[in-house]
């Protein structure tokens, strides 16, 4: 099998015909793991969902690729299919639809035609997933995610992801709403997968999450883009001094890729302040 590569290049993209992603260049391979942090509002959701295709992002310009194939011309379902998974940042809830079935439609559709997930082989797997990530054990039982806690849909989209083995994964924020047992779990999930099939983008805004899984690489963003790349020692040093000296470093005195709301804000209620005053 060929080694997976996922590559990023200068990906521009609107939300609501606002720009958000402006200029976003990366390239994860097989083997390894990176790491995109970064303070709230900077675009990293924003990059997840438009990498997986989601319909509210629209790309205006830039590419991605997974090796040789567009995966800007592939529908959400090519895109699973062709090995790329995200867990999401706010799993959906969808009542009616069993975890388990859900999973085995979900595998199935990576099968080649006319192959069937064998149905003994899918329990036994489904079984020790479960069990690897201490899971309830009826959780497969119930609705995709209707009623799960923040921890257990989280725990849920990990177990989606040992099941159906992608070559590209992307974790938004997995550790949120996790505690320190979990986190552990999930770490360890995501260091069983590694191998040189498999690459991993991890977003996250805090370090905990990478005491368990360390990245090879690091990345910062701000306004839309990456604005500084780096190594494990980018971890610590944000984690001892938090943003400030990036943005001083890069000249960036907001690092929200939109502000003008906020600003609006001010303006409105500032009866008494004039415009220079408060700086704007
Ligand atoms: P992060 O994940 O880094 O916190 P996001 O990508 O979620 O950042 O958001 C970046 C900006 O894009 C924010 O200002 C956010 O409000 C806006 N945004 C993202 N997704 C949507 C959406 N679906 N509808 C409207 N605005 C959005
Ligand atoms: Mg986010």
């Amino acid at each position: 099998m060929q080694k997976p590569v996922l590559t990023i290049s200068e990906l521009h993209a609107n939300v609501e015909d606002k720009e958000i992603l402006k200029g976003v260049n990366l390239e994860i391979k097989g083997g390894e793991v990176h790491a995109i942090m970064g303070p709230n509002g900077t675009g990293k959701s924003t990059l997840s969902s438009t990498i997986m295709g989601h319909p509210k992002y629209h790309v205006t310009s830039g590419t991605v690729t997974l090796n040789e194939a567009n995966v800007l011309e592939m529908s959400v379902d090519e895109r699973a299919r062709a090995g790329l998974f995200l867990a999401m940042q706010y799993p959906a809830e969808v009542p009616g639809v069993t975890n388990s079935d859900f999973l085995r439609t979900a595998m199935q559709t990576r099968m080649e035609d006319g192959k069937d997930v064998p149905l003994f082989k899918f329990i036994r797997e489904l079984d020790k997933n479960v069990e690897k990530l201490e899971m309830r054990e009826d959780l497969p039982h119930r609705y995709l995610n209707e009623g799960f806690s923040g921890g257990e849909k989280k725990r849920n989209e990990i177990l989606q992801m040992l099941m159906l083995k992608p070559n590209i994964a992307i974790l938004d924020e997995i550790d949120s709403g996790l505690d320190v047992d979990a986190l552990r779990i999930v770490g360890e999930a995501v260091n069983s997968m590694r191998s040189e099939n498999f690459g991993c983008l991890l977003i996250t805004h805090y370090q905990r999450l990478l005491d368990h899984i360390k990245p090879d690489f690091v990345h910062i963003m701000m306004k839309g883009r990456i604005v500084k790349s780096g190594g494990a020692e980018l971890i610590e040093k944000i984690d001892r001094e938090g943003y400030d000296w990036i943005k001083k470093e890069l000249g960036i005195d907001d690092e929200r890729v939109i502000v003008e709301e906020q600003k609006r804000k001010v303006t409105s209620i500032g009866t008494c302040a004039t415009k220079e005053m408060l700086d704007l």
